[in-house]
Parts: C-alpha cells; structure tokens; sequence
C-alpha cells in the first residue's frame, strides 16, 4: 500500500485504501493506493502553509539542487518508471518511456530556473526616485491533475511550483496514482523540508473539493474536464484567488489540396491515435480540401491498418488501451452517436480480444462528418477521429475555429501563404504546421484558449506568470 505524504510524513489514508488497475489486463493490480480523508487534505494544507514563509525565503540553490537531483534520478529509472506509467495508464512502454523522460527534463529545465530569475529595473519619472520589479513565491499551491500523462503534468506543475518558492498541496487523479506517486516520493528523497510537497491521493469530491474550499490556498492548477474546470473557476473566484485551468480540446488538422500526403496521413494518426488518441491536444477533427480527400482517407486507412492494439507492455503493440471502463463506454458512445447522425466508420472501432481482458479499442476514422455533429462538438478522448470534406481554405479555417476549444490546431500545406495566415487566424494556443497537432517542447509555454484554457501558460519561463506575483517598489534615497 503506498501511503499520502503530510508534513514530510507518509501516512496511510484517514479514508482507507484504493486498488490501481492495469487496464491492459484487468487481473493485474498495480497496488492500493492511500485515500487521504478531508482532515488529513486540511493538514496538508496547515502543513503548506507553514512550510510556506521559510520555503519562500529558501537559497536558490537549495531548490536547484533538489530539483536537479531529482531529475537525475528520473532520468536514470526511465525505463522501470516509464513500465509502471504504462501499466496503470495503458500508453505503451515507448511512450511510457518518453514521458518519463520529459519529466526529468522539465525538472531539469526547473532547477536552472531557480538561479535565472531576475528582476528589472526602470527609470522612474520623478528625479532620484527607484523603481524595482521582483517577482515573490505566489505561497500555497493546489495542483489537481488527470490521468493521462500520470507523470508529466504532475512534474510539470510541481517542479515550477518549487523552483518559484511555493509549496504544494497535490492531488493526482484517481485513475492513476502510481507515477504521482512515484515522483512524490523521488522529490521528497532529493531533500524537500517538510511540508513543502504535500500528496493527498483520492477523489476529486473529497480531496479534490477540499482543497478548492480552504481558504489557506493561495492558487490552483488544474487539468482535466471543462465541467470540473468550471467548478475550479468558480470556487476560485469566490475565493479571489489566482487559478490557471488547462482543459478539453476538439483539435482541428487541416489538410489542404497541395500537403504532402505521407507527412499528412502520418500527421494525422500520430496526432488522433497514438497516445491511444487519449490528449488533450489530439488531432480530432480532420479537416481535408476536395481534391485530396480521397487520397489522404486512403493513405490514413493504409497507416492505420498496420497498427497494432494491445497490451501496453508488449513490444510488438502499437497502440494500448482505453485507460478506463467509464472512458471506453463514451468512447463507444461517441461512436455510435456518431454513425446515427450520418458518419461512415471507414476504419476501426471495434473491441479487439486479446490474451488479458482490457480496455482495448482498435482507432476509428469517421468520414462523411459535418461540423454540427456531436462527434466534432463534444472532446472525445480516445483512439477516434473524424473526417470533414471542405471546398478551400477559407471553409477550412472557418471549419477549424468553430469550436468552443482552442488548444491546439494543425495546417499540412506546403503553401507558405496558407501556413502564415493558419498561424495567425487559427483559435488556439497552440499551431502546428505539417506536424501532429499534439507533441510539444519543455521548455516552450503550452496551453490554449476559449473554453480550453483559463489563466496564465504552464511551462518554460512562462510558468512564472502563474507561480509568482508580482511587487513594485519605488524607493526614494535618503538625503
Ligand atoms: P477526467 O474526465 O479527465 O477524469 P476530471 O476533470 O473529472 O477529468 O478530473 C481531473 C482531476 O480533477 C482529477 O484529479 C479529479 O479527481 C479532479 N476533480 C474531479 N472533481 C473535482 C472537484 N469537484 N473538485 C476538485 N477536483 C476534482
């Protein structure tokens, strides 16, 4: 049984225990996991919050070294790390793998930004008179996060959060508790005081609302559904506190006449499926010109009948399974509401058998769709795209933008004039072109707009928006 972390603690669960599953294979359990009860996340939060003033106030150093040694450590388990991701989520052992690696690299970027933060100095208008910009920790943090990068968003919440002087109340999602924990524990390892890293693993309505009601929490960072995402917003108006929301996408790849058509189709079925199509950044609307269409539908349809569906573990697999049986149900949902309203399953959407009983879903390509259907409105979430037919560009963008979301959207084209005016037209905060609408760098801020996003960008420097205010200072010399 893995236990909660309170006050530099670990303690096994005011509220029991619950079981972590392999949804590769229904008769592996990972472990139990500690569910913290709301009088254990409320001494999380006092722990926080008097961890809060000293860690504020830390050397620099201090928190580069923690930060770096974790990501040492990381780096160096990619692989039984990355198999224990890939066992509770069901992304297969390469992308395991991957995001284990890129949570150490996030770390690592983190621990240079503990010694790079400077502040600036400006002219005043009144002689003799200094002005100072300093940015100072934000204090008490909350991080609620999603199951489907289990590892990375955690790091890269937590690791910002650290380097910028604040200390953490952190609660993982239920689904996936193992990595969370994982990196909680190699974090505490690399030297954390007390207090500093809090992990309260359990429900959102329990743990989750608890730490949205106390009014000891100074921010909030979320990812995961609009619907729990407006409630964060809310509570944190409430409570005018800072918040910084990443939520669903419905992202569109627009494939014009003149893309070439193997980037295109590779594009395409890296950016809907692999990841098991379950990202936030996923390319789930295909929007394809006329003259290409046939063509592009038949090279997907080439690509994606090479794919393997199977056990996340298996090296010969190349997509994993749905992560849940909740997931899998919308997932089938869709589909099917999908096909009612006119769509053609050209590809896919069946439950394959395998050797273990899982979530396993073969990628489904829906053409004949048009934008008012549910399956281009609603965010899907798993290993299912759908195709929309448009005359030109101009249908192609307007098409792309007409939705609510704006996380990530997607050009292949070798028209330089159609790539400029997709980067500046296009509604999200995110643009690829003649790349897979999800796959970003470390280093550089990731996060959308419209109903995508609320708050500032999360990652690279950008990350000080949120974790740090900031504190104007005038000073006049004495005579
Ligand atoms: P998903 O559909 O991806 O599970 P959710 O938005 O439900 O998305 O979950 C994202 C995270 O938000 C999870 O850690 C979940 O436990 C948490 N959560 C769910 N409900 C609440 C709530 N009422 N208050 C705070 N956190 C919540």
């Amino acid at each position: 049984m893995k236990p909660n972390l309170i006050d530099g603690a670990w303690r096994p669960g005011g509220a029991g225990a619950a079981p972590n599953v392999n949804p590769s294979d229904l008769s592996d359990r990972v472990d139990d996991y500690a569910q913290a009860s709301a009088a254990e996340v409320d001494e999380a939060i006092a722990a926080a919050a008097a961890a809060a003033p000293g860690w504020a106030r830390s050397d620099p150093l201090t928190r580069h070294d923690v930060l770096a040694k974790a990501a040492a450590e990381i780096a160096a388990r990619e692989e039984d790390l990355g198999r224990l991701l890939s066992r509770e989520e069901g992304k297969t052992l390469r992308e395991g793998r991957a995001e284990v690696a890129r949570a150490a690299q996030i770390l690592s970027f983190f621990a240079g930004e503990t010694l790079r933060q400077a502040g600036q100095i400006l002219p005043s208008t009144r002689p003799g008179v200094g002005v100072e910009i300093t940015r100072e920790p934000l204090g008490v943090v909350g991080l609620i996060t999603p199951w489907n990068f289990p590892m990375a968003i955690p790091a890269w919440k937590i690791a910002p959060a650290i380097a910028f002087g604040c200390t953490v109340v952190f609660k993982p999602a239920e689904l996936t508790p193992g990595s969370a924990w994982a990196l909680v524990e190699i974090l505490h390892r690399a030297g954390l005081p007390p207090g500093v890293l809090n992990l309260a693993m359990g429900p959102g309505a329990v743990v989750g609302q608890r730490i949205l009601d106390d009014p000891r929490i100074d921010g909030v960072s979320f990812t995961g559904s609009l619907a729990t995402g407006r409630r964060v917003a809310a509570a944190c108006a409430g409570a005018m506190r800072r918040c910084q929301l990443e939520m669903g996408g419905k992202n569109p790849l627009v494939v014009l006449d003149d893309a070439d058509l193997d980037t295109a189709a590779a594009a395409a079925v890296d950016g809907a499926f692999f990841g098991t199509g379950q990202r936030c950044t996923a390319s789930s609307r295909l929007i394809v010109t006329e003259r290409i269409h046939s063509r592009f539908v038949e090279a997907c349809v080439q690509r994606l009948s090479r794919l393997r569906v199977g056990h996340a573990l298996h090296s010969d697999t190349d997509i994993g399974p749905v992560a849940s049986e909740a997931q899998l149900a919308q997932n089938l949902d869709h589909l099917s509401v999908a096909r009612a309203e006119g769509g053609v399953l050209r590809f896919g959407g069946d439950q394959p058998r395998r050797e273990t009983e899982g979530y396993f879903l073969t990628p489904a390509l829906i053409t004949d769709t048009h934008p008012g259907m549910r399956i281009n409105r609603e965010e899907t979430f798993g290993p299912i795209a759908s195709v929309i037919r448009v005359r030109d560009y101009d249908e192609a963008l307007a098409t792309a933008n007409a939705t609510r979301f704006g996380l990530s959207a997607g050009i292949c084209t070798s028209s330089l004039k159609y790539a400029a005016d997709f980067k500046r037209n296009a509604e999200a905060g995110m643009v690829m072109v003649n790349l897979p609408t999800a796959g970003v760098d470390p280093h550089a801020p990731f996060g959308g707009r419209k109903a995508s996003n609320l708050g500032p960008r999360e990652q690279g420097g950008h990350a000080a928006e949120f974790f740090t205010v900031v504190k104007t200072s005038y000073t006049m010399p004495s005579a």
